[in-house]
């Protein structure tokens, strides 16, 4: 276990930003997901922690060691791939005693080691197969046990679980948070997946054009985005984002809500909503139409519990209600959160007369 920070970390190829001066802590055994679009640079910030790319500018310190000028092996990082890279010609077992056998370890106790890492990801009667021979669930689970065995200070994970089927990732999310849990392990872990994100981290980084937008818990994330990007990157559907005359106002498709369904909230902003369509998928439906912005209609989304007896009729004006604590302000040149601020709507009914 380690703290791993980076300081004004770049890596620029050529005139590409791939990483643009990232200052980030990870505290020991804390899970800590890059979280971002194709080409934000989460690949890159690892593969430089990871020793696997020379960054152009700042430093990276694991524990108390500056380590950018140290090889990978000498990191005590382990990584795993999304495509798992597992040595094809060699057994379960030899793939994960590979890494063991220049430490000048005995025989007996690279078995204990095996068979322990083996144990902990429940391969252990899968031993003696090739990788061929394996499932994609198996095989991912033999690159962490083959990652995990040297007991490394720092765990890398670049989309371990992208290969594998929905059903079994949204297990192997749940053992993986697991093993990291008991393992203590301080572990970065890459996807652009935001549930995989916002289900295992315990912070999450927002990443995009080689910068962090944010970092913080994924229920911060969420409930106050730092800025727009955050705020729509995260959430599906995501926050619906209206023109006023002075900024933009956020609200997650959830708090949009008929005001008929919900008569009893104490700080209702009342918006007439023009519903177009009722999409139902089961646990919920979804409310499409448009709301009057400052320039003209402006499309938006409710997320409507289907345990909430009440459908609203496509085609009519629906009243509905945001609490007012549900509201997220931003600046509407830099897209920056701005905090709460008298906010003008056509449209719009205020039983509080505030707005
Ligand atoms: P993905 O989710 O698609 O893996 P990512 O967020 O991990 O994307 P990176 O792979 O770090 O992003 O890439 C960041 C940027 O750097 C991209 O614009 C990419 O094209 C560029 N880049 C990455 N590696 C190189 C390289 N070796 N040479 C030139 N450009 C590169």
């Amino acid at each position: 276990m380690a703290v791993v920070e980076t300081v004004k970390l770049s890596k620029h190829f050529n005139d590409v930003k791939a990483v643009d001066g990232i200052d980030i802590t990870i505290q020991e055994g804390e899970f800590l997901v890059l979280l971002g679009p194709s080409g934000s640079g989460k690949t890159t910030l690892m593969r430089m922690i990871a020793g696997l790319e020379k960054p152009t500018g700042g430093t990276i310190k694991i524990g108390d060691r500056v380590v950018n000028d140290l090889p990978p092996r000498l990191r005590n990082v382990a990584m795993v791939f999304q495509s798992y890279a597992l040595y094809p010609h060699m057994s379960v077992y030899n793939n994960i005693a590979f890494s063991l056998r220049p430490l000048g370890m005995t025989r007996q106790q690279i078995d204990d080691k095996v068979h322990w890492a083996a144990r902990m990801f429940s391969i252990d009667h899968l031993l003696s197969r090739k990788p061929r021979q394996l499932s994609g669930g198996q095989r991912q689970r033999v690159a962490l046990a083959r990652a995990i065995v040297r007991e490394p200070d720092v765990f890398l994970l670049d989309e371990p679980l992208s290969n594998l089927d929905a059903k079994l990732r949204a297990m192997a999310r749940d053992e993986l948070k697991q093993f990291q849990r008991q393992l203590g392990v301080t572990t970065i872990y890459v996807t652009h997946d935001q549930v995989e994100a916002m289900g295992m981290g315990d912070r999450v980084a927002v990443m995009s054009n080689g910068r962090m937008h944010q970092l913080g818990t994924p229920q911060v994330l969420y409930q106050s985005p730092a800025d727009t990007f955050v705020a729509t990157f995260l959430g599906t559907p995501p926050m619906n984002l209206v023109e006023t005359d002075s900024c933009l106002l956020g609200f997650r498709p959830e708090n949009f809500l008929p005001e008929a369904a919900h008569p009893d909230t104490p700080h209702p902003l009342v918006i007439d909503f023009h519903l177009t369509r009722v999409e139902f998928l089961g646990s919920d439906r979804l409310l499409y139409g448009t709301i009057e912005g400052a320039d003209g209609p402006v499309k938006v989304v409710g997320d409507l519990p289907s345990v909430i007896d009440y459908t609203p009729e496509p085609g009519t004006i629906c009243p509905m209600m945001v609490d007012r604590r549900h509201l997220s302000y931003f600046d509407k040149s830099t897209g920056q959160r701005i905090a709460p601020t008298p906010f003008a709507l056509r449209g719009l009914r205020d039983p509080a007369g505030t707005a």
